[in-house]
């Protein structure tokens, strides 16, 4: 008996939902990803811990899953299990008079356009973003000026087998970054965050104006990551900041293609998983991407999308 089937067994026999032979591809936005040997659903704390003890007794090692909008995930994921949230940690609930706490299963999109037009504002860029929760937390999300960490009070996560709440003064966080996604080593499993009370139309209006300016700038509704790379830290000639999208444009790339996967014609720091692209294919855009713009302007770009397993 091989030693994920082993892991399987027990994990029935404490009642913790799995799935065996899981393609990923449906669970990424890239709809990329072979076949993960074991898929685990914990729906509360105790069968993360018990679901951690029983992997970590067969020698398995795990990755955190959440919407996988952030993910190229391996043609052949098949020497890790997937471990994703769900039951409780989809959740969320107020907590104070504009005060919520979210579950990192929670879908950020429809939970803070929820929250939003319960008549709280401060959130409204979050309604655009795809994903988790907990995506968005261990990356910082943001856009349109705002970013998570901005709203949070504190977040709880699992670590060494310990339960913790930390006071946002005590993580460390930046532009798409926080010390979960250096370190690795949580599972992280709910925020609490604080809003303002806002006026309805107001709100209303601004969600519209997000929605309508992330329709117009960025491919709709096709198969990608959103922005591979994060944009550098630098300014142009004139002072202004550059941005990835531009640094690809110059480098003659936009629309150039491998296999099932291209550059996107209409942004340029989007890759289209436009036919079957496998995740070799994306991965060779990545890295032509990263070669022509460092020949052209220098600039080492840094991938905000990250790696699931082997690839190539
Ligand atoms: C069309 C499109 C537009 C996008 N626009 C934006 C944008 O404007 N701004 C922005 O910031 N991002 C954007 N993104 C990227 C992505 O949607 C966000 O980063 C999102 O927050 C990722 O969440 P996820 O649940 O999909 O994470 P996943 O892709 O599933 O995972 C990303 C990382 O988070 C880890 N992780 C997930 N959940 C947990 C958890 N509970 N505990 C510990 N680790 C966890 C995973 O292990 C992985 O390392 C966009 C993506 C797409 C497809």
């Amino acid at each position: 008996m091989d030693r994920f089937q082993e892991a399987a067994n027990e994990l029935q026999h404490k009642l913790i939902p799995y799935q065996k032979n899981v393609t990923l591809a449906p669970f990424t936005s890239f709809k990329i990803g072979g076949v993960n040997p074991l898929f685990l659903q914990p729906e509360n704390e105790e069968q993360i811990h018990e679901s951690i003890n029983i992997l970590s007794k067969f020698g398995i090692d795990y990755k955190i899953l959440g919407g996988g909008t952030n993910l190229l995930v391996s043609d052949h994921p098949d020497d890790f299990a997937i471990i994703r949230l769900s039951g409780k940690f989809r959740e969320f609930q107020q907590i104070g008079d504009s005060s919520f706490f979210v579950g990192t299963a929670a879908l950020t999109t429809p939970t803070f356009r929820k929250i939003s037009l319960m008549g709280f504002t401060g959130s409204e860029f979050l309604s655009t973003i795809p994903g988790y929760v907990g995506g968005a937390v261990i990356q910082n999300a943001g856009c349109y000026g705002g970013e998570l960490f901005n709203l949070i009070d504190y977040v709880e996560f699992i670590r060494d087998g310990g339960e913790i709440r930390r006071q946002r003064k005590d993580i460390s966080f930046g532009y798409r970054m926080t010390e979960f996604l250096q370190k690795k080593d949580s599972i992280i499993t709910g925020i609490a965050l604080t809003l303002q009370p806002g006026d309805n139309l107001k709100i209303q209006n601004s969600l519209n104006e997000k929605r309508e300016k992330r329709n117009a700038s960025q491919p709709e509704n096709k198969r990608s990551a959103g922005s591979v790379f994060k944009n550098p830290s630098l300014s142009d000639h004139s002072g202004h900041p550059l941005k990835s999208w531009k640094l690809i444009e110059d480098a003659g790339l936009r629309g150039f293609s491998k296999g099932g996967a291209i550059i996107s014609p209409e942004h340029c720091n989007f890759i289209v998983n436009f036919r079957n692209a496998t995740a070799t294919d994306v991965d060779y855009l990545i890295c032509l991407i990263q070669e022509k713009v460092f020949h052209f302007s220098g600039i080492k770009l840094t991938r905000e999308v990250e790696y699931f397993g082997r690839i190539p």
